[in-house]
């Protein structure tokens, strides 16, 4: 994912690019890409900066957190960075101290910008934080460890209501 940034015009440079999934590293057990990454966007030049905007689809594998089960969730999502080049950032950081931090700002060198860091750091920033196989997933029973969206394993008997509980309940389950 790599551009030469003299093909950036002045109107700037449009591109879809498609991405094998192995050219990121999200492989881990409990999020990993299933499917390829798919960014459609643009580059712009200004002066010897350069503004990526676009757009990125995937899917990732993820483990519900609830029931432990393989999940997959779509992943589309904005990707902004800025690229600014290798030694002019580092003046930069020593003459000011006052970072405009609203995107991420990348180094380049050799008028090549690599937008790989910033998509996939997107990407992980787009995983839900607390994965879900389903909003009403029931998860495992606390005693015998069976995934109870698969029925009711009768270790666990309703008792009957303690008012107290059953508001901390409801609470519990906005949050979620
Ligand atoms: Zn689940
Ligand atoms: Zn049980």
């Amino acid at each position: 994912m790599v551009f030469d940034i003299d093909d950036i015009t002045e109107d700037g440079l449009g591109f879809r690019l498609q991405v094998g999934r192995d050219r990121f590293k999200i492989d881990q057990t409990d999020c990993s890409l299933s499917q390829d990454v798919s960014v459609e966007g643009m580059l712009r030049k200004v002066n010897k900066e350069v503004f990526l905007s676009g757009q990125i689809k995937t899917e990732v594998s993820l483990i519900c957190s609830r029931c432990l089960e393989p999940l997959r969730s779509p992943v589309d999502c904005l990707v902004s960075a800025k690229f600014v080049p290798h030694d002019k950032a580092k003046k930069w950081k020593s003459e000011t101290e006052v970072q405009t931090d609203d995107v991420d700002s990348e180094y380049y060198a050799e008028n090549k910008v690599d937008i790989t860091q910033p998509v996939h750091d997107q990407i992980l920033l787009a995983v839900p934080f607390v994965p879900l196989c389903g909003k009403d997933c029931q998860g495992l029973c606390p005693e015998c460890g069976r995934n109870l969206n698969h029925g009711p394993c009768g270790c666990h008997k309703e008792k009957p209501g303690d008012p107290r509980l059953a508001v901390l309940q409801s609470l519990k389950d906005k949050l979620k």
